[in-house]
Order: C-alpha cells, then sequence, then structure tokens
C-alpha cells in the first residue's frame, strides 16, 4: 500500500491531502509533507451513473472524508450501503480501470 500524504501550510497551518500550489486559506506556498492517518469519517457522498463510455463500471460511488487531523479529502467510495458519519479506511487503491490499466487514487472503504 503507497502511503497517503497530507500537506501543512508553515504560514497557517492548514492542511490538505492534495498539495496546492498557494494554501486554500492563506495563499501561502510553503508546506510541510507528513503522512495521513488512514482512519476517516464520511461526511457526504455522491453515485455517479452519468460515466463516460470508456468506464468498467455503471456507477461509482465518490465520498468526502474528513480524517481524524481534520484534514478532508475527496475519494472513492467502496461500500454498498454508505451512511454519513460512518468510520472508513483511506487506502491507495484501484480507483478505475482504463484501456486495461489499472488507474490508482484515494478510496475509502
Ligand atoms: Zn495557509
Amino acid at each position: 500500500m503507497t502511503e497517503i500524504s497530507a500537506y501543512t501550510c508553515k504560514d497557517c497551518g492548514k492542511r490538505t491531502h492534495v498539495r496546492h500550489s498557494h494554501c486554500p486559506a492563506c495563499k501561502g506556498t510553503s508546506f510541510d509533507e507528513a503522512p495521513l492517518s488512514g482512519k476517516a469519517r464520511l461526511l457526504t457522498f455522491t453515485r455517479v451513473h452519468a460515466l463516460s463510455l470508456d468506464y468498467e463500471d455503471r456507477h461509482i460511488t465518490l465520498g468526502i472524508v474528513e480524517f481524524e487531523d481534520g484534514c478532508r479529502a475527496l475519494g472513492r467510495l467502496y461500500v454498498d450501503d454508505p451512511r454519513i458519519g460512518m468510520e472508513l479506511t483511506a487506502e491507495i487503491g484501484i480507483v478505475r480501470v482504463h484501456e486495461l490499466e489499472e488507474v490508482k487514487g484515494l478510496c475509502f472503504k
């Protein structure tokens, strides 16, 4: 499993999962990278049915979670019956298969 990283703004301390060129809170440009805990809580989710034709799945579910340290992230949700507030484990996994190649990204189970 690949490690999930968070980036902490050196100016204001805001943590984000995806590294930005500028901090979304203060526009700072310096960040510290650190591992992100794999435990998260589901904030919201949506099921997407209008996928491009090259998707092998009929639909996918996307979720926004909040990690224990307050960092929020979007990823593919692999839960049959998602419920707001449920505890999830985050990992880097297969988010789709495109032209027989596995595309990896943030997944929640
Ligand atoms: Zn900042």
